[in-house]
This record gives structure tokens, C-alpha cells and sequence, in this order.
């Protein structure tokens, strides 16, 4: 894995968060995106070499809706870049991992993605994604 891309969080209202996220880091968001499948929009704030992604859902049966009746507003995933995302998830299925999809989808982002059960991971739900060319 080349480095951490992005931290996800899940938040209740985007508008709120955003404005939070703008004051808290001094810059203001570079994009936002709704990503159908997902079942969520989201911000993007540029942070150095990482992004911090913000996590709306748009859907009472979006996974993000109910990570949010579970655990509340927090840290939802941490994304990894890899250059490879298929030869990625062979190698981390060989070691044991779960991938939650083992066929790549489209995330936000331009980017390609698969999480990995966080029953595997120790607890935190893992994003691997790889830039579409
Ligand atoms: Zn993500």
C-alpha cells in the first residue's frame, strides 16, 4: 500500500460538517460528490498528502445511516492507495482477509474501491482504492 489516501467520516449533516471541517482546518472543501450506490454525499478536504472524506447518507438503508444509529457520528474508514486493487485483494485474501466486495466499484472520487470486513481488520473497516485511469 503507497499511503493512508483518505480518512473517512461519518457525519448527520453535511452542511453542518462542512462548515465544522472549514473552520477546523483553515481550508475550505474542493468538492462534493453523491455516489448513488453508496447511498451517500460527500466532501472532500485536501489535507497535505491526505484527504479527509465526510460521509452523508442520503438513505435510511445507506450502510453510512446505519454505522450512524450503531456507533454515532466518528471515524468510519481509513483508505488505503494501492496501485494494483485487484492484485491487492488476492494477496489480502491469501493473508486471511474478508474483502466485503471482491469485485472493485466505483467510490467517489475517480477512484476504484473494495472494503475489507472489519471482523479482519481488528475492528476498523478498511477502504483499498486505486485512481482510474
Ligand atoms: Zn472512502
Amino acid at each position: 500500500m503507497r499511503k493512508v489516501e483518505h480518512i473517512g467520516i461519518a457525519v448527520q449533516n453535511l452542511q453542518a460538517a462542512e462548515e465544522l471541517y472549514t473552520q477546523l482546518l483553515g481550508i475550505a472543501p474542493y468538492k462534493r460528490e453523491t455516489v448513488e450506490g453508496e447511498g451517500v454525499t460527500t466532501a472532500f478536504f485536501q489535507v497535505g498528502e491526505t484527504k479527509i472524506e465526510l460521509l452523508e447518507a442520503i438513505r435510511p438503508d445507506s450502510p453510512i445511516a446505519r454505522f450512524i444509529e450503531k456507533r454515532g457520528e466518528g471515524i468510519h474508514h481509513v483508505a488505503y492507495e494501492v496501485a494494483d486493487i485487484e492484485q491487492e485483494i488476492t494477496r489480502l485474501q491469501a493473508e486471511g482477509f474478508t474483502p466485503i466486495n471482491e469485485i472493485p466499484k466505483r467510490g467517489a472520487d475517480n477512484k476504484l474501491v473494495c472494503f475489507l470486513h472489519p471482523k479482519t481488520t481488528g475492528g476498523t473497516l478498511v477502504e483499498l482504492c486505486q485512481e482510474i485511469r
